[in-house]
């Protein structure tokens, strides 16, 4: 990418997608969608009522039976078809999520990706579905087991991954031959509708693939609904423990994933240069709005005077700036409201500020450049919350035993990892952490796609983790067959329970 793009400068309409076509909002509720490089609204987005909801969700069950009923060649070759216009468009889809979110392009081209590997993933769905069968489980009998679609299938997303997140949902339960109600979040929701017709385009059928946009209601509409059979959500912890607790409640299948507190242990003997490159990356990146972002350093023994150092080095090189621009490396956060509960940690998060981002950020938006704060401990409150902005804490310690305790008694468990060159050390901390997801000398460890996603703890409500293996198995239930073809030599009657001879 060359040049720099413009931000819409009108406010745009933003409306639902319900069977197969934009759908204008009825509910005469609505919300602004800004730019947050310049502050300036560029669209109004649609609230769903429940009728709305609703409306999405009869049209997924209208276009189900002839959805699962399509053939896993068919299923497979429109998967494929998904993935070339996802991966042609990629560019518009990346720049969609820079005029909304605020990340730069490249990290929008990045997770656009990201989200294609999982719908490469889906595109074996004929050998993903695959059952088990056994012959002759009983003299003429064979016993065998199938994967079938659950039904209508919702997914509820957050804003800082517009695109690739609702992939992580859609793609596995279309694939599975679910159909699909999408509630995105608000403050950046143009992506969904553009999926939605990059969908249509090629060859979904209608009512496959709905999006309704929204706050609480709609979420609750979801949740209510009782031809939804299995929610999916993506957010933070209270709001997943809420979604978890409200939609099992009501007999749906539910997976909740939360938010994070991630902890990067660098042990005494770790390449310093390496592991400060890892720290300002993974903090800083995304402006720190991933759920994977490293929050806090844990700097074992003498390492945290130089690792401290290093980092300091490297932050006035950050190009804090447009997303649109090519040259910024980080871009605004999401809205004002957030930047400046962001920015209150650097006044009373606690511990020793080193690197205040307020003092060198671009005027208009809603900018923090990266900040550093050191001696966090846990109690004090950038500690202990997911701060989510571009803040990076360290925390000193003095072994590796009380590194990995800070680790395991933290109430999240979404991501950790260890920077050290002692292999030992780092298999044992594998084994040790109690964690999702684990990085050896790699400080965001999103697995890759035929893997699955999911933390721990207070990090993820519900037993399946999102996409790969465990995704498949979120979006279908099993069935077992058994069956015997008439051998009339065989045929009695018999009262007794059913018994293997
Ligand atoms: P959020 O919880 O505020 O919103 C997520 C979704 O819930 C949105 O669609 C929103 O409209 C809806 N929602 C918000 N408030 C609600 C309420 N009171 N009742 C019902 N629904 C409600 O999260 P966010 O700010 O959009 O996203 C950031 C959070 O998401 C962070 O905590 C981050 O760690 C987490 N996250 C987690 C993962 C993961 O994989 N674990 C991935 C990405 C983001």
């Amino acid at each position: 990418m060359t040049e720099t793009v413009e931000a819409p400068t009108t406010v745009k309409p933003i409306n639902h997608w319900i069977a197969g076509s934009p759908y204008a909002g009825r509910s005469g509720r609505s919300g602004p969608v800004f730019n947050p490089a310049t502050g300036r609204q560029t669209g109004e987005v649609d609230f769903a009522s429940a009728e709305e909801v609703d409306r999405a969700v009869q049209a997924a069950k209208a276009a189900f039976p002839a959805w699962r009923a399509l053939s896993l060649a068919k299923r497979a070759e429109l998967l494929f078809a998904v993935r070339e216009l996802v991966h042609e468009r990629r560019e518009e889809i990346a720049k969609l999520l820079t005029a909304e979110h605020g990340k730069v392009l490249s990290d929008a081209m990045g997770e656009v990706t990201r989200g294609l590997e999982v719908i490469e993933f889906c595109c074996g769905i004929p050998h993903l579905l695959k059952g088990g069968m056994s012959e002759q489980a009983s003299t003429g009998v064979d016993v065998y087991s199938i994967r079938q679609p659950l039904g209508v299938v919702a997914g509820i997303t957050p804003f800082n991954f517009p695109a690739m997140v609702p992939m992580w949902m859609w793609a596995p339960a279309l694939a599975c031959g679910n159909t699909f109600v999408l509630k995105p979040s608000e403050k950046d929701p143009s992506a969904s509708v553009y999926t939605a017709q990059l969908l249509k385009e090629a060859g979904v059928p209608d009512g496959v693939f709905n999006v309704v946009h929204g706050d609480k209601v709609a979420v609750d509409a979801v949740l209510e609904h009782p031809d939804i059979a299995a929610v999916s959500f993506v957010g933070s912890t209270p709001i997943a423990r809420y979604v978890y607790e409200t939609a099992t409640a009501r007999g749906k299948r539910c997976q909740a994933l939360g938010g994070a507190k991630n902890h990067m242990v660098v042990l005494p003997d770790a390449d310093i240069d390496m592991a400060a490159d890892a720290a300002v990356s993974a903090a800083y990146g995304s402006a720190g709005e991933r759920c994977m972002a490293i929050s806090l350093v844990v700097a074992v023994g003498d390492v945290a005077d130089p690792l401290i150092d290093a980092i300091r080095a490297r932050i006035p090189n950050v190009k804090v700036g447009d997303g649109m621009d090519p040259a910024s490396e980080m871009g605004p956060l999401v809205t004002r409201e957030h930047r400046d509960k962001v920015a209150s940690y650097l006044e009373d998060g606690g511990g020793t500020v080193l690197v205040d981002g307020r003092e060198s950020c671009p005027d208009e938006g809603f900018f923090l450049a990266p900040s550093l704060i050191d001696g966090l401990q846990p109690g004090m409150r950038a500690y202990d919350d997911e701060i989510f902005g571009p803040v990076l804490g360290v925390t000193r310690v003095a072994t590796y035993d009380e590194a990995v305790r800070l680790v395991n008694e933290n109430p999240y468990g979404n991501g950790t990892a260890i920077f050290t060159r002692d292999g030992g050390v780092a298999r044992r901390f594998q084994f040790e952490a109690q964690a999702g997801m684990v990085g050896v000398n790699v400080p965001i460890p999103v697995p890759v796609a035929y893997y699955s996603f999911g933390g721990w703890k207070a990090s993820l409500f519900g037993d399946r983790h999102i996409y790969g293996p465990e995704g498949i198995d979120f979006y279908t239930r099993t069935k077992v067959v058994t069956s015997r073809w008439p051998d009339p030599a065989t045929s009695k009657v018999d009262l007794g329970f059913p018994q293997t001879r």
